[in-house]
């Protein structure tokens, strides 16, 4: 198993580090003493040659704790108001501790509109490649006073597997208040045990990861293990290990058996081709015939007007959709050459009669390869 980890782990040096709140918070608001031992961490690493990039939660709980409010935050208001509070503060403890070596610190406060823009998704890489060539640290975390519903990440696993993503980092490891991820829920299994190796996330892994969270982290084990399919997806090494254990990162980096360690996918997507199957919102749907799926799912082609059969929504050119089968299966999703409108009047049609049909003719394809993330 530990050969397993070394030899998967061996040539890291680009790694996300994602830290949960409940790793973060103890009860009197902000652990100062956890947050400066993972500092501590990320120090010596970034002096042994490791690139550290840090997604961290803390925000609204430290926010909660100023305020004096110990139940939950009743509203969405609430929770970005306990933000904007705590999220200075949580800056000023990370930018002291890494302070302490030297080591400057950089906010970056990222919107999933900021991602699915594919202009401002490069802007990030950018910026985040430049302060990693000048040793400073990203310290990276949701954007909360100003996203609700639509531009919400709606965890920090989610956002740090988007930035394992632009940055096509090496290894994330997510820091957790368990750990890792058990065959059984431990709450309630006494025998639970941590599963040391995931090599394929199947129904199994799914349905050992439970939903339930702690009272300060947002996500739960459920959407690590939602984040876990994607940054494997991007070929990218995955850990959810425990936070608050003294000399996890360095244990984890040199391949100890602690906490869960998922495999890459070996056929992974590109980046771009991530950048569309996980962080474009779907506009609409293209329902394909059987001949289309084969020449998509097995054969690598793109998609043309003649195995269209139905299209659903209100999209325009270059617009996200989903290509499902007469099922509703979800296929594939790409950006689509033609608007819904266009596409209606095309589908079924050969490519040679688009330009009769439309008046004009960009492109042959529906959906180009090139611009299609496959599913099945
Ligand atoms: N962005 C939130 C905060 O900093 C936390 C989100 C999460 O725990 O996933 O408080």
């Amino acid at each position: 198993m530990t050969n397993i980890r070394k030899s998967t782990l061996q040539h890291v040096k680009k790694v996300i580090i994602k830290i949960g709140s409940a790793v973060l918070t103890g009860e009197d608001g902000l652990d100062l003493q956890i947050i400066e031992q993972l500092v501590d961490e990320i120090a010596e690493l970034t002096k042994q040659g490791y690139q550290i990039v840090v997604v961290t939660s803390g925000a609204i709980a430290s926010g909660k704790h100023r305020m004096g409010i110990s139940g939950p935050l009743k509203s969405m208001p609430q929770k970005q108001a306990a933000a904007a509070i705590g999220q200075g503060r949580l800056m000023r403890v990370y930018s002291n501790a890494f302070g302490k070596h030297g080591i400057y610190t950089a906010q970056i406060l990222l919107t999933m509109s900021d991602l699915t823009d594919r202009k401002r998704f490069l802007n990030i890489r950018n910026t985040l490649s430049t302060l990693t060539e000048w040793g400073v640290i990203a310290v990276i975390n949701e954007n909360d006073t100003v996203a609700v519903d639509e531009i919400k990440f709606g965890d920090n696993d989610h956002l740090a597997a988007m930035i394992a993503n632009i940055t096509e980092a090496h290894l994330l490891i997510n820091l957790t208040s368990t750990e890792g991820l058990y065959d059984k829920n431990p709450a309630l299994s006494k025998n639970a045990k941590v599963i040391s190796l995931v090599t394929e996330i199947t129904e199994e892994i799914e349905e050992a990861a439970t939903a339930d969270t702690t009272s300060v982290g947002m996500g739960g084990m459920k959407s690590k293990v939602i984040a876990a399919r994607k940054v494997t997806a991007f070929g990218i090494p995955y850990i959810i290990a425990p936070g608050k254990e003294k000399g996890i990162l360095h244990a984890v980096i040199a391949g100890k058996d602690k906490g869960t360690l998922f495999l890459p996918m070996s056929e992974h997507l590109t980046s771009r081709k991530c950048w569309i199957a996980f962080t474009l919102r779907s506009r609409g749907k293209l329902i394909i015939d059987e001949g289309a799926r084969t020449a998509i799912c097995e054969h690598g082609k793109s998609l043309l007007p003649s195995g269209i059969i139905g299209v659903e929504g209100n999209f325009d050119v270059g617009d996200p959709v989903t290509c499902v089968d007469q099922n509703g299966l979800s296929l594939a999703k790409g950006l689509a050459n033609y608007g819904s409108q266009e596409i209606q009047k095309i589908m079924g049609l050969k490519s040679s009669k688009i330009e009769q049909v439309l008046g004009h003719k960009d492109y042959d394809e529906v959906i180009h390869r090139d611009n299609m993330a496959v599913e099945k």
